[in-house]
């Protein structure tokens, strides 16, 4: 976040006028820019001098006769000299580290910007206060230190975050908006101490005194007027499509967020300057008005030092120390006061704005500061403190790691800074490369962080496919399913063509509730059985009922199951939960309701836990296939013989022969729970990574039964293909869990199921996860169809030999050296 954004939250009444002001310079930025040449050239060719000269703050200049060059001694000519060096240096810093920016516009702006103002300056000195080139020549480097690049950099910089050249006049007038009140305050002040300084009568001094005054003004109207109008044209004309388009500079990535640099020390400056000026007013008490008739500096420093060694090192120190305080305390005391002065960080805080994958150590990266200074920054911007700083308080354990996106406020920062953390961990090089493989970048962990996954590093890639369309109940449907089994896909969409010629699927839900189970104990079995007959009771369960649907909008429980065994009692609770899986509003509800229990009707109640596993959750289990868990569900389709010879390249009665042998006798010898079907669990798990579901639920959700017949005339069949699937416990939702991820939910939306269904009652009855359920169901009998299809006619080695084969890559002997266990 640069620093505009930082201070979009703060408001004063004059933003809104500079707000205002921006968007009038940036919609009528050609007019501006000619109103401001035709000001500035005419104002230029009155060719004003005397009786006005603008140099003079005081009556003994008047006295001065402008047309002889300024006589100079030697400090003045060491003094000069030393200014335009500084200028030069200071500047060569500054546009590298614009340059490292690493944007071209950048560049571009902040030079046109200043040669600009150079120009308007220089034209000034000659034409409106009658000065010749040599004097020109000493007022440039003063102009050039008063521009504000910080501010001028973060202005463009906030322009080129903009997303399309239609948002390019929008964040000029952001930017004014927050700019516009601290640079007015900051001139005023600037002129005010400048002002200040001219009571010293110190020839030279005051001819500075006025160049600084005539840059701080001239600055201020350059970078109000021209600037803003400036950069909407610039930006506005490299456009090359329509006002929406991606603008040209959207590709250029900014290695570094905040150029700030440049505030610290022009704060500091300031904050000097004052002291010096309050040293010098000091002087002038100590020692009466002798030290300012002097007529140059080599007269000023004479005097000075002729003070006694006591006046003059009480004076060192007390500036040493003044100096000290300021430049430890202005980080801080100005973060706090941001608003109003200028926004100061250090180092490159907040660098990794585009986060990309780039996890080594920045070379070009400050130590960090002290850890006090770190943990006050750390509550009041985070934004402020460097990755190493921040690394710094990690290892201090002043922050958790595993808290880093909450205590940052900015998950996709936080996710960067572990994944730093744990490359200094990982000891190898290889292992560390490894790392900054897992993607990382253009991926927006705010949702993912919050809810779906802890200690995050990066994502995880998975190919998605598309299938279809498959014709349920009258309508197609574009199936996404994520994979990387090869093959899948292909034998999929085949069955869905067969399916489609054939007149589509027929999918039901005859069954809805997710399910918790309780384990509570009893002082006595005894009381065990009371209790079971007790909750059979139906008024007794209107009374639970009550209970567990005021936690929720959406849950409604609809039975509960008791079973006995020993002093232990399971409650199997039974709820729909509407478009959501429903384990997090069913547990919800349940321990509400035990609590009601334990309080109102049986104190002597233990919970044990508040699962029990007769749910049951991500494992297999006989009472989930018989009682179903979720959305239970049956698709049926009848396929003509002649598209089972044409499309799936064999015949009814070899399907039907494979299907029993296979699916029914072979399950029944293996002694499977559920698993009466080729390979419900591909399709189930593609779907539920494609969509965002629990993907562990694969366990139950996969259970299923695939059943063949050849349909006889009687059956009005012709000899045709009947194929089920029976699935009792398909757990889904299309809100909550990994649903509200950006990719899973367009998955979703591409069925047009995603989020919670619209309507009280459609919502209530979880419409969109029903029909989600369904789609489940039927794209899972076609995957049936196809792969018995496969095994019957002899096909399904030769195309996974095709389709789902890559080399196995060897390990590198480096890996094999470090890789192994034995090295950690
Ligand atoms: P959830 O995201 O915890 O809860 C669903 C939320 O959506 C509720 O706040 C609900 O409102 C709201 N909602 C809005 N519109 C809705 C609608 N039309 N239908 C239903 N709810 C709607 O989701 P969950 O399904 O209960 O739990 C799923 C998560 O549980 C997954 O992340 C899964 O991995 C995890 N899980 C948990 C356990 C466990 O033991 N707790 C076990 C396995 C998996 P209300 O607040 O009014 O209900």
């Amino acid at each position: 976040m640069d620093y505009i954004q930082q201070s979009k939250g703060h408001y004063f009444p004059l933003m809104d006028v500079f707000g205002k002001y921006g968007r009038f310079c940036a919609y009528y930025s050609l007019e501006i820019m000619v109103c401001f040449l035709t000001m500035f050239v005419g104002a230029v060719s009155l060719n004003l001098h005397s009786p006005f000269e603008l140099c003079q703050w005081s009556i003994e200049c008047q006295n001065v006769d402008e047309d002889k060059l300024p006589t100079r001694t030697n400090s003045d000519a060491v003094l000069l000299s030393l200014l335009r060096c500084v200028t030069i240096i200071y500047f060569f810093i500054k546009l590298r580290r614009i340059n490292q920016l690493g944007s071209v516009h950048l560049v571009m702006g902040v030079c046109i910007c200043m040669t600009f103002g150079s120009i308007v300056f220089a034209a000034t000195l000659l034409q409106l206060m009658q000065k010749n080139w040599i004097v020109v020549g000493s007022a440039l480097p003063i102009f050039l230190l008063s521009v504000d690049i910080s501010r001028l950099v973060s202005l463009i910089q906030h322009c080129l975050t903009a997303h399309s050249y239609n948002a390019v006049q929008d964040r000029i007038s952001e930017a004014m908006r927050v700019i516009g009140p601290s640079i007015t305050f900051d001139t005023v002040l600037e002129i005010f101490v400048i002002m200040m300084s001219s009571a010293m009568k110190v020839r030279q001094l005051q001819e500075i005194f006025c160049f600084a005054c005539l840059s701080v003004l001239l600055n201020y109207i350059v970078f109000t007027t021209f600037v803003p109008a400036c950069l909407s044209i610039l930006l506005m004309n490299t456009r090359r499509g329509s006002r929406n388009s991606k603008p040209v500079w959207h590709n250029e990535t900014f290695s570094k967020a905040l150029y700030n640099h440049g505030g610290q020390i022009r704060f500091k400056l300031k904050l000097m300057i004052g002291c010096l000026l309050l040293l010098f007013n000091c002087i002038r008490l100590f020692y009466g008005e002798s030290l300012y008739h002097g007529e140059n500096f080599q007269e000023g420093f004479d005097m000075i030092f002729t003070m006694t060694p006591q006046h003059f090192f009480t004076l060192i120190i007390t500036m040493l120390l003044l100096g000290k305080f300021f430049l430890q305390n202005s980080n801080i005391e100005v973060a706090q006061s941001a608003q109003v002065t200028e926004f100061v960080s250090y180092g490159n805080a907040k660098q990794t704005v585009d986060y990309s994958a780039h996890i080594d150590p920045d070379p070009t990266e400050c130590a960090p500061r002290d850890l006090d200074t770190c943990v006050a920054l750390l509550q009041d911007n985070s934004d402020l403190l460097t990755d190493l700083e921040i690394i710094s308080l990690v290892q201090a354990k002043k922050i958790q790691s595993h808290r880093l996106e909450v205590d940052l406020r900015d998950p996709n920062r936080g996710v960067s800074i572990r994944r730093k953390l744990l490359h200094q961990k990982l000891e190898y090089k290889e292992r560390q490369d490894a790392l900054a493989q897992i993607p990382f970048a253009h991926y927006n962990f705010s949702k993912a962080t919050a809810a779906c996954c802890e200690n995050t590093v990066g994502y995880i890639p998975v190919p998605v496919g598309v299938c279809g369309p498959l014709l349920m109940n009258g309508d197609p449907y574009h199936v996404p399913m994520a994979t990387t089994e090869g093959t899948l896909l292909a034998s999929t969409n085949r069955g869905m063509k067969a399916v489609l010629l054939s007149g589509g699927v027929e999918c039901t839900v005859y069954r809805d509730g997710m399910t918790r189970a309780p384990v509570v104990e009893f002082p006595t079995s005894r009381k065990a059985c009371e209790m079971a007959e007790w909750l059979k009771d139906p008024f007794k369960f209107v009374l639970l009922k009550d209970k567990f649907d005021e936690t929720s909008r959406f849950a409604r429980l609809e039975s509960i199951h008791p079973m006995v065994c020993g002093r232990s009692l399971y409650i199997r609770f039974n709820a729909t939960t509407g478009d959501a899986m429903g384990m997090n509003m069913v547990s919800k509800g349940v321990e509400h309701t035990l609590k009601w229990l334990q309080e109102n009707i049986r104190p002597d109640m233990r919970v044990i836990s508040l699962s029990g596993n007769v749910c049951t959750d991500k494992k297999s289990s006989s009472i989930n296939w018989t009682l179903g868990r979720g959305k239970s569900v049956v698709a049926e389709a009848r396929i003509p013989s002649n598209i089972v010879r044409d499309v799936l390249k064999t015949d009814v009665d070899s399907l039907v022969h494979l299907n029993t042998s296979k699916n029914l006798i072979g399950s029944a010898m293996a002694g499977s729970i559920g698993g009466f079907n080729a390979h419900a669990a591909n399709a189930v798990t593609a779907l539920y990574i494609a969509t965002g579901q629990d993907p562990a639920q694969n366990v139950e959700g996969s259970n299923c039964i695939t059943l063949l017949e050849k349909l006889d005339s009687t059956q009005g069949g012709d000899g045709s293909l009947l194929i089920t699937c029976t699935m009792p416990c398909i757990e889904v939702a299309t809100c909550g869990g990994g649903t509200a991820l950006n990719a899973q939910r367009a998955c979703l939306d591409m069925l047009g199921l995603g989020g919670g269904s619209s309507g009280v009652e459609n919502a209530l009855s979880g419409h969109n996860a029903r029909q989600f359920a369904s789609i489940v169901c039927g794209t899972v009998l076609c995957s049936e169809l196809s792969l018995l299809a496969a095994l019957s006619a002899g096909h399904l080695v030769r195309s996974h030999m095709r389709h789902n084969r890559l080399p196995c890559e060897p390990r590198t002997p480096d890996q094999s050296e470090h890789g192994g266990l034995v090295n950690l």
